[in-house]
């Protein structure tokens, strides 16, 4: 069997670990999780690499070069509710099949390889994101231990369940010398590559992001006496406001801004709404892009209020500046590719995010069906895997 096919066949294998028969929903420190790691085990060591797991639970696979130095290279294990095959094991597996390249032909790099095998990307079991690569990075505070899940279960026992020490998570960040940088390969989950017809990309940079709650407040009125010139309605404010927050999107290059959920108060059928939370995200893969268009964005929310007598009130939830791929790893993993390589900026966060706090990162993207993603509709081909595992393997020996 071709190596791009084993890899989509492992694909398969880690789809049947989870804990919702029927659909894959693989969270951190779950039996599911246990069960996608017992198969990757195994996977690495037949490829040559010695495995241990981590406190905080990611797999560490070793492949011993000829010097100290290493390189790293990885993605992560665990998935969203309902997710697709590839979002994340297509990385480790993809490194794997490199990994078992060289080991078969009995080849030592002139460095060591470590594949991490993240515990934690998407943050589905405590609401809490790039946990794996946050320990790795030294970046996971000890309060968060105290987070619980929706049963009521402390991160600090969930860890200890699944064979970690959560007292030692410090005992995870890396240790040796600077790595000489992180390499991930991973679904585009956008179109850009399917559009332009190729198998393969190099990612820019992952797009910095700013979160915030906006909550406009107007007044709740009868729905069947109130004249519509003397309404102070909430609902219509907001609307007005999702319209602004497209329209800005779409008039700056590379920008996407998106409101993902409304709350309105008081929620019935014949009253005025006079009071609507939403969340507003907005991402580009330039900082200073983003900031102002926050900006811009927070002024039009004053305005749109102050038009129809409403309050406003805006709370930031979080902020993360953007990551840059290095130039340098970049431009190998492109004499890789060869001709028509393609640089696309990563909309998505990635485990590169932090690991970027440790060295140099660099991405692959692989063409995807339909840009869809964190979906059991999410496709990719054993042709394009393929590339991706050429691709890597040339890579490692250009570097
Ligand atoms: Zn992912």
């Amino acid at each position: 069997m071709s190596t791009a096919l084993v890899v989509m066949e492992r694909c398969e294998i880690l789809a049947a670990c989870t804990e919702e028969p029927g659909r894959i929903t693989r969270p951190f420190a779950t039996d599911a999780l246990r069960c996608a790691d017992a198969h990757v085990t195994e996977w690495m060591r037949d490829a040559g690499m010695t495995v241990r797991r981590d406190n905080i639970g990611n797999l560490r696979g070793r492949y011993e070069g000829s010097s100290h130095s290493t390189l790293l290279l990885g993605s992560h294990l665990d998935s969203v509710r309902d997710a697709g095959r590839y979002d994340g094991p297509l990385g480790v597996l993809v490194a794997i099949a490199a990994i078992q390249r060289l080991h078969d032909a009995g080849r030592r790099l002139p460095f060591g390889l470590e594949l991490l095998a993240f515990a934690d990307e998407e943050g589905l079991r405590f609401g809490s994101t790039y946990l794996g690569s946050r320990a790795v990075a030294g970046r996971l505070a000890e309060d968060e231990l105290r987070r619980t899940d929706a049963a009521g279960v402390t991160m600090a026992d969930a860890i200890r369940a699944f064979g970690g020490d959560p007292g030692r998570i410090a005992d995870d960040r890396w240790k040796g010398d600077r790595p000489r940088g992180y390499v991930e390969v991973h679904i585009e989950q956008g179109p850009v590559l399917e559009k332009l017809g190729l198998p393969v990309g190099v990612v820019s940079a992952i797009a910095g992001q700013d979160r915030m709650r906006i909550t406009f407040v107007g007044e709740a009125a009868h729905a069947g006496t109130v004249p519509m010139d003397q309404r102070r309605d909430a609902l219509v404010v907001a609307s007005m406001f999702v319209i602004a927050v497209e329209q800005e999107a779409r008039r700056r290059p590379g920008l996407v801004a998106t409101v993902g959920r409304l709350d309105v108060e008081p929620g019935a059928a014949n009253v005025i709404p006079a009071r609507v939370e939403l969340t507003l995200d907005v991402r580009h893969p330039d900082d200073g892009v983003r900031i102002e268009a926050s900006q811009r964005l927070i002024a039009d929310a004053h305005a749109l209020a102050e038009s129809r007598g409403l309050t406003v009130e805006v709370r930031p939830t979080s902020e993360r500046a953007a990551v840059a791929c290095s130039p340098e790893l970049t431009a190998v993993l492109r004499r890789a590719i060869g001709d028509g390589t393609v640089e696309v900026a990563s909309g998505a966060g990635h485990d590169g995010v932090y690991m970027s706090e440790l060295t140099d990162i660099a991405m692959l993207f692989v063409r995807c069906k339909g840009g869809v993603s964190h979906n059991p509709k999410e496709s990719v081909t054993a042709e394009d895997v393929g590339v991706a595992i050429d691709v890597l393997s040339r890579f490692l020996d250009l570097l």
